[in-house]
């Protein structure tokens, strides 16, 4: 799908009434918005184009676009409309009200049952995207919003791959992600599985959830990844033998034997008070 290409900002943007600042990305500032029309609130993230200085930083934000423009499902931030200018790019999207998942877990740890919950929704929106073939790539506490009544919303596909696109051998090659939550396998470089990296990272947040801090983690980069690699990480006294043993399914090191998502769906851990989510084609 094309891009609109209106000149003027200001006309661009007429139907809404831009408002504070929502938060900051490596790429993108997100402002909180309102139709002027209907009085809703929306997000809006604005791209400055002088910083998409690479043709492969341009396809990202056109790979972005096209794949949220496909996800339809109640733990998936919409998109609802793309407008670019001359020197920008403006994703019109669903304002999520609750802020980063990240804030709320960087105040306190949650119990297992609230960390439980957030996991359920986290993984019935990844195996969404999995199952079109979409492979978020960038699974973290800050991409992780929190929208009405605590529901989790999975936003900020910028890094994210689509099947098809990935080289003959099926094997994603790029180098992405953020450090804490980069799987073993992309660290060798020989090439990995988008939907095993989205399980690894899902298995990364959770364990944040209930630990309340990273288990992978130091302040020498090389030393974090050598931990990563090694699958080196620590429970905290209070995680249930059954929670430790779920982690170390999503932590395994070896992709081949790491938990799926299929399996994930029928973990007795994974499954107490799990709800099918339905969602609209
Ligand atoms: P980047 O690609 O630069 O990381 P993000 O899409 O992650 O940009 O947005 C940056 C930040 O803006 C997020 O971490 C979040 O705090 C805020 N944000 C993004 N989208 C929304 C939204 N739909 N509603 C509310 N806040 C948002
Ligand atoms: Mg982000």
């Amino acid at each position: 799908p094309e891009i609109e290409h209106v000149p003027n900002d200001n006309t661009l943007l007429g139907k809404y009434d831009v408002g504070k600042l929502l938060g900051c990305g490596a790429f993108a500032k997100v402002y909180h918005a309102r139709d002027v029309r209907t009085g809703h609130s929306v997000a809006v993230k604005v791209i400055n184009k002088k910083k998409l200085s690479t043709p492969s930083l341009i396809s990202n934000i056109k790979r972005e676009i096209s794949i949220m423009r496909r996800l339809n499902h109640p733990h998936i931030v919409k998109l609802h409309e793309v407008l670019a200018s001359k020197s920008k790019i403006y994703f019109i999207m669903d304002y999520i009200k609750g802020g980063e998942l990240f804030a709320k877990v960087a105040k306190g740890r949650f119990s297992e049952d609230l960390s439980r919950k957030f996991f359920q929704q986290l993984i019935s929106a990844v195996g969404y995207c999995h199952s079109r073939g979409v492979f978020h790539r960038d699974l973290k506490p800050e991409n992780l919003l929190l929208g009405e009544n605590g529901n989790l919303k999975v936003s900020d596909f910028g890094l994210s791959a689509v099947k098809g696109q990935i080289r003959p051998d099926g094997l994603l090659h790029t180098l992405c992600g953020t450090p804490a939550y980069v799987a073993p396998e992309i660290l060798t470089k020989k090439g990995y599985d988008g939907a095993k990296v989205d399980v690894w990272s899902c298995g990364v947040i959770l364990f944040v959830l209930n630990a309340g801090y990273l288990p992978f983690n130091d302040p020498n980069l090389m030393a974090m990844y050598k931990k990563i690699y090694k699958g080196e990480y620590r429970c905290p006294k209070w995680m249930s033998a059954d929670l430790k043993r779920f982690l170390s399914r999503l932590l395994d090191t070896n992709p081949e034997t790491r938990i799926t998502v299929d399996e994930i769906l029928k973990d007795p851990w994974f499954k107490k008070g799990f709800k099918e989510i339905k969602w609209c084609e």
